[in-house]
């Protein structure tokens, strides 16, 4: 285990924030953790996957970031319909998806091509076409830092929600590093997920009637490729801000004032507005300032055009919160961590 000082983690974020850590790590066994908080139990710690959901501020982290470099997957358990596979939380989230597909396992296929670390799926809940990690998701294996010792969450434990689970909750935020998830899976008599349209769309477009999983993963490439921008390209972590939940009541007055905007039910009184037709709605659609944009085909992601800072692409973010905030009167938040 190498412990490198004053250390660039410009290539390892999306947003390409030259940042420098006072230390970094990269973790590849228990023991490596243990000797982390051993020898450094007291400085602050930030634990890392592939950095595609974060945002620094400052061009100076004065803790020690640890890349979660653990790998390997396996299947624990399996009869002749269902599978439960563990998976170590250094591994590349959409590598572990595929091999799933290439096994012949249902249940992850939604979720192809979303960029991170398996141990960071559970963080937020990933979510993506009509799935979301909670579907499939038994357990979780974590390293509780406090007392040093692993502890296993239940899928209820983690209390898994629309981008949030315990482990963001602001108390044990930082205090549990995941070391590895489980995920109950189908292998047969599985009915595919294409209720979203824009899948049906897709699979109609590559003549497909009766789709397997690794047809479905090929339409959901097809479509995020189209409108998502490539990190490698272009700064960004995907979807900078949440989508809205408010009563129905409240979706129906604004969509009485603002018919543009877009909601839809995830509970007999709930709605979930769509933060891109909300932003299309302002003068933010399409705006730039200096190097920070809002991204042309997917407002709800900023983009970073090269030169941008935390900071820059910080503000700019505060601006549209508090716009629509007052425009709408609707509460607006970041999906995106910041760390400060
Ligand atoms: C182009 C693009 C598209 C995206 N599309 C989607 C999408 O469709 N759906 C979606 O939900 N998200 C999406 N995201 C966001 C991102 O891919 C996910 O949030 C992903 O899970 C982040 O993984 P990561 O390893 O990069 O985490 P990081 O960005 O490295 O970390 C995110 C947070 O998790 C914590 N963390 C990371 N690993 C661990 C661990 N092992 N233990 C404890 N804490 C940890 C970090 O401290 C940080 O707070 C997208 C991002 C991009 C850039």
């Amino acid at each position: 285990m190498l412990i490198k000082k004053n250390f660039s983690l410009k290539k390892l974020n999306t947003f390409g924030i030259n940042v420098y850590a006072r230390y970094f790590v990269e973790v590849k066994n228990i023991e490596d953790i243990q000797k982390i908080f051993e020898i450094y139990p007291s400085i602050p710690k930030l634990f890392l996957g592939d950095g595609s959901n974060i945002l620094f501020l400052k061009n100076y982290y004065p803790g020690l970031v640890m890349k979660m470099g653990i790998k390997g997957k396996k299947v624990i358990q399996e009869n002749d319909y269902k599978v439960i596979v563990q998976a170590f939380a250094g591994e590349n989230w959409n590598e572990f998806v595929k091999w799933t597909i290439k096994k012949g396992f249902i249940g992850l296929e939604n979720l192809s091509f979303i960029p991170g670390t398996v141990g960071a799926a559970p963080i937020q809940n990933i979510g993506a076409y009509g799935a979301e990690v909670k579907d499939t998701l038994f357990k979780v294996q974590a390293y509780e830092t406090e007392h040093q010792k692993i502890r296993e969450f239940t899928r209820e434990e983690c209390k898994l929600q629309y981008r949030y689970s315990f482990f963001k909750h602001p108390h044990y935020r930082n205090k549990f590093l995941i070391l590895s998830v489980f995920f109950l899976l189908r292998k047969k008599y599985k009915k595919l997920n294409t209720s979203y349209v824009e899948i049906q769309k897709e699979l109609e477009n590559m003549n497909i009637k009766e789709p397997t999983t690794h047809d479905l993963s090929k339409a959901i490439f097809n479509i995020r490729n189209r409108k998502l921008p490539n990190p490698k390209k272009i700064g960004n972590a995907g979807s900078f801000f949440m989508n809205p939940i408010v009563s129905i009541l409240d979706f129906k007055k604004l969509k009485y004032r603002y018919p543009a905007i877009i909601g839809y039910d995830i509970s007999h009184d709930k709605i979930k507005l769509s933060a891109n037709s909300l932003i299309k709605n302002t003068e933010w659609k399409k705006k730039k300032i200096g190097d920070v944009g809002v991204y042309e085909k997917q407002p709800i992601i900023l983009v970073n055009y090269g030169k941008a800072s935390g900071m820059d692409i910080y503000y700019f973010s505060e601006k549209i919160t508090k716009d629509i905030k007052k425009k709408f009167s609707i509460p607006f938040s970041r999906e995106v961590n910041i760390i400060r």
